[in-house]
């Protein structure tokens, strides 16, 4: 973290830089010198050649840094390019009061890649509660008006989030709906600074205050399909990876100082005087020297470097003892727990208990924020709306391909009237898996004999929605096809079956062959066989084991299960989607928005755990029927994962196309393309967090998973952010995925 400048053109009276304890700015220069820069750039640069690091995060402080300028602006970050960028790519972030963020300013970051945070504490009395101009003036037009710059197309990708100080006299739900007004990409809600000896106030009778607020707004987020990334929420869930004020994971801030003076983490300033330093600066001492310092050691060390309390605690993990300088106690130093330990444990509580509904509304979320929230590692109910949605507009395009090539007909005029009159029954059919994989495989042009898939699809709607018709169907291998329903076999049909559509079902007669089966009351017709629904959580699940388009998998597909075999995979699916929800809560919301159909693969002592997703198969997942729901859990949210990401890429180009680019990953023996690559560094994100919550709560081998899957994602994102086969969307995305992880801290103010 680079202060590059360390005055302020705000007055905020809860600024930890100014207001608090430390106030050592006063001796500082006004801004780092050019000099300054320089060695404090190539100090970061032999830090990151000496460890051969694919990548450094460098976040622009203050103070303000806007106050430098577009000039001063540009000359740092030239100074940081020139050094830095021939060892290691540099993420560069800035963090902001926005108010003097202009069109200039926001070209220069866009140019220069520099993702912003801007402070913002809510509706206009929460924000003007503190963050204020030293006239006493309202900076709350000031910084929206900084907000709506950088959500325009041409700078959103700059635009990294807001971060919000907690008051706990202002109205949740307003400061909520003013932040979601911004349509930030990430929020981070930050509790005020506060130490033992100077505790945050308290107002009214409860004992947990921040604590009750903070629930207040989960509860509202959760509700409304958790809309936008609330970092904080994220971090606290079970395996959701920590930040710098929650979780064990290791502190990686080190800042420099306006005059070049290595500090540690800069919230330290509000326990005393002086309680950052470090005695060091970029002249004298490198970066490891730096971190040698047993205030910066000392958060390195996870669990052992916590007070007795914090190392007893149920929560510990997820907690981390709440941010270091809030432990601050004169005598005891930073042996003790948060001063918010209290409110921390209410809140672990809290969000445990509301994990929210099984199915959220399906309100799609902004296509600008699509991927900002999927790289957050699961992807909210709106988004998997979302997906699902431009999944279905894919379907419906190659239909009218289908058309295109084959003409109008019976079966088409009969869908686009379905489509007016019953538009859910035709929603319902083309949103099956493998209806995609069937109208593909018809318009490759290598397998023009393949089967007309739109008279089935007709049928198939028309049996939905009840309404009569009569329309000849192609026939294949004796069967015929009608997706979400069933499959009928019959020997003797020939090519092509006449199907009557009845209210209570279907008549078919072809070739030598003709069958009634009845669907309204159900009776079991030789021949039929009909799809089959299992209860999950999240709603119902299809076990597809019938439809021949379900062989997509590169991988043998079971042939059709015996009832009793069907109905076991069933109940340890379901057990396995409780099981999802009981680890990662989050993911089995991802799994609600949008898993549909489960494929059994032909079982293989050899690899007894295979499971496979296909790219135009939205919506299914194929596993080998292993009995156990522990380990059916972990491969659901695996596949779910590449079926997210798949449906993401159908919409975004994240890698460069045409490179030939090959990576070495920690997890395959041969070198892998960038989009296999990123496909394995998502998965391994979710399965990361599965282990992690599990590690929690049970330890021994779960650790070592989750240890070794966190250690395969993070060398995945370094070797794909080295690789420079990203896109400049694919680079915002793995950067993210590597918040996700909570491997980056971006400084809080
Ligand atoms: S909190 Fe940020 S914007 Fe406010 S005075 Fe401090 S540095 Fe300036
Ligand atoms: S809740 Fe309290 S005791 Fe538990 S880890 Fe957090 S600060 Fe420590």
């Amino acid at each position: 973290m680079l202060k590059v400048h360390s005055r302020c053109d705000l007055s905020c009276d809860h600024c930890y830089v100014y207001q608090h304890a430390d106030q050592t700015w006063r001796g500082r220069p006004v801004r780092m010198s050019t000099a300054t820069v320089r060695v404090a750039a190539r100090r970061i640069a032999e830090h990151a050649r000496e460890h051969a690091l694919p990548v450094v995060h460098v976040v622009l402080h203050g103070g303000e840094p806007l106050l430098l300028g577009a000039a001063g602006l540009r000359e740092v970050l030239a100074e940081l390019r020139a050094a830095i960028t021939p060892w290691a790519r540099l993420d560069l972030r800035m963090q902001t009061n926005g108010v003097l963020l202009d069109d200039e300013l926001c070209r220069l970051l866009v140019d220069e890649d520099v993702r912003v945070g801007v402070s913002f504490d809510g509706d206009r009395a929460a924000n003007d509660r503190h963050r204020v101009f030293a006239h006493g003036g309202s900076s709350h037009d000031h910084v929206r008006r900084a907000l709506a710059l950088l959500r325009r197309p041409e700078h959103r990708a700059s635009y990294a989030g807001i971060l919000c100080t907690v008051d706990v006299r202002n109205d949740p739900d307003r400061v909520y709906e003013a932040l979601l007004a911004e349509s930030p990409p990430r929020v981070d809600l930050l509790l005020p600074h506060a130490t033992w000896d100077n505790p945050p106030p308290r107002p009214g009778p409860g004992s947990t205050p921040y604590a009750d607020w903070l629930g207040r707004v989960h509860r509202r987020w959760v509700d409304e399909g958790r809309p936008m990334s609330i970092r904080l929420f994220e971090a606290l869930r079970p395996g959701g990876g920590g930040t710098e004020a929650f979780g064990l994971a290791p502190a990686d801030v080190l800042v420099i100082e306006a005059d070049g003076s290595w500090e540690q983490v800069d919230s330290l300033k509000t326990a005393y005087h002086g309680a950052a330093g470090t005695g060091f600066d970029v002249f004298g001492q490198s970066v490891d020297e730096a971190a040698r310092h047993p205030g910066v050691a000392v958060r390195q060390d996870g669990v052992d470097g916590l007070c007795a309390t914090c190392r007893a605690c149920p929560v510990v993990d997820r907690c981390g003892g709440g941010l270091y300088a809030h432990r601050w106690r004169t005598g005891s130093g930073f042996d003790n727990p948060s001063v918010y330990c209290a409110d921390l444990l209410r809140l672990v509580d809290s969000v445990d208990a509301y994990p929210g509904p099984a199915r959220q509304p399906p309100a799609a979320a902004p296509a600008d924020d699509l991927l900002d929230d999927l790289a957050t590692g699961h992807g909210s109910t709106a988004t998997l709306a979302l997906l699902a949605a431009t999944q279905l507009s894919i379907t419906r395009a190659l239909l009218v391909a289908c058309r295109d090539r084959a003409g109008s007909t019976v079966a088409w005029e009969l869908l686009v009237h379905l489509d007016q009159t019953a538009p859910e029954a035709v929603r319902a059919v083309l949103e099956h898996p493998f209806v995609r994989p069937w109208l593909v495989h018809r318009l490759d042009s290598s397998a023009r004999t393949a089967v007309d898939p739109l008279p089935a699809l007709a049928v198939a709607a028309a049996l939905r929605a009840g309404v009569a018709a009569s329309v000849h169907v192609p026939v294949r291998a004796d069967a015929i096809t009608l997706p979400t329903l069933g499959g009928l076999v019959l020997p003797g049909l020939g090519e092509s079956a006449e199907v009557t559509v009845r209210q209570e079902g279907f008549r078919v007669r072809g070739g030598t062959a003709e069958r009634t089966v009845l669907l309204d009351p159900v009776e079991l017709s030789a021949g039929w066989r009909p799809t089959r629904d299992v209860p999950v959580p999240g709603g119902w699940l299809l076990i597809e084991d019938g439809d021949p388009y379900r062989d997509c998998y590169g991988q043998p597909v079971a042939p059709r299960l015996t009832d009793p075999a069907a109905r076991a995979l069933g109940r340890t699916v379901a057990e396995a989607w409780r099981v999802v929800r009981r680890d990662v809560p989050a993911h089995a919301v991802a799994l609600d928005g949008g898993l549909r159909a489960v494929v059994p693969l032909t079982p293989d002592p050899a690899r007894p755990l295979r499971s496979a997703t296909a790219r135009h198969a939205f919506g299914a997942v194929a596993v080998t029927p292993h009995p156990d729901p522990e380990t059916m859990a972990v491969l659901l949210v695996h596949e779910w994962q590449h079926a997210k990401l798949g449906a993401a890429l159908d919409l975004y180009d994240l890698v460069e196309p045409g490179q030939g680019t090959r990576i070495r990953v920690p997890w395959r023996p041969d070198p892998r393309p960038p989009e296999g690559v990123l496909q394995g560094v998502y998965a391994h994100l979710a399965v990361t967090q599965v282990w992690q919550s599990r590690a929690a709560s049970i330890g021994g081998d779960a650790s070592a998973h989750a240890d070794r899957y966190l250690g395969w994602t993070r060398d995945g994102v370094d070797a794909l952010l080295a690789s420079r086969s990203l896109t400049a969307a694919g680079e915002r995305f793995v950067g993210q995925l590597r918040h996700a992880l909570g491997e980056t801290r971006v400084g809080s103010r």
